[in-house]
């Protein structure tokens, strides 16, 4: 299956994907993943991205969209994929459009309240990606990732004031997708709200 999630930043959009993933072996592509990535490794591309990501603005429509096409060519991508942060824009839709069929759009909808609170907690492993969270899930050990024994760091834009920003963009460039799918008859919504594990199984038993 070739799945679109959407949703608020805090959604639980990765969350959900890296359990999908191992669940029914479908590759979990973020493009938010990869750009880190590339910062960290200071490519062109993580150059470029650097100050779009700190202060919650999106990434030109150009650069993600490449990146993305060259992605979803791979081998592993075949049997189908999971995008997680892409599209974001009607823009970057269109063109997804032109480079593969989706089968099923899935929005986790959350409020903003809940979005903020996941958010402003999150703790994020710098080696693996694994998230965590202060009250909801912490760490075994204070700053340190159960997986793989990574440091867990705040993301620059997890600071409160990317956030709200972050929240912004959504609802001015991201928003329009839900009527964009809906139109097509692709989205499906499901309570982001609920506990992870409930989320999950609503979302095994849609794509099942
Ligand atoms: P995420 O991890 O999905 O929340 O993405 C983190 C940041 O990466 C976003 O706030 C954007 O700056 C950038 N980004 C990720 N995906 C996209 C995208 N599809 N289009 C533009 N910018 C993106």
């Amino acid at each position: 299956m070739r799945i679109i999630l959407l949703g608020l930043p805090g959604a639980g959009k990765g969350t959900q994907a890296k359990i999908l993933t191992k669940e029914l072996g479908t590759p979990h592509i973020s493009t938010g993943d990869i750009l880190r990535a590339a910062v960290l490794k200071g490519t062109p591309l993580g150059l470029k991205a650097e100050k779009y990501i700190i202060s919650g603005e999106l990434v030109p429509d150009d650069l993600i969209i490449g990146l993305v096409k060259e992605r979803i060519k791979e081998r592993d991508c075949e049997g189908g994929f999971l995008l997680d942060g892409f599209p974001r824009t009607v823009p970057q839709a269109e063109a997804l459009e032109k480079i593969s069929a989706i089968d099923r759009v899935i929005k986790l909808r959350v409020k903003d309240k809940k979005a903020i609170e996941r958010l402003s907690g999150r703790g994020t492993c710098k080696r693996c990606g694994a998230l965590y969270h202060t009250t909801n899930l912490p760490p075994k050990r204070e700053g340190i990732c159960d997986r793989c024994g990574g440091e867990l760091i705040v993301r620059e834009d997890d600071r409160e004031e990317a956030i709200l920003k972050r929240l912004e963009v959504y609802r001015k460039e991201t928003q329009p997708l839900v009527d964009y799918y809906t139109k097509k008859g692709l989205l499906v919504t499901i309570d982001g709200e609920n506990p992870v594990e409930e989320v999950t199984k609503d979302l095994l038993l849609l794509l099942r």
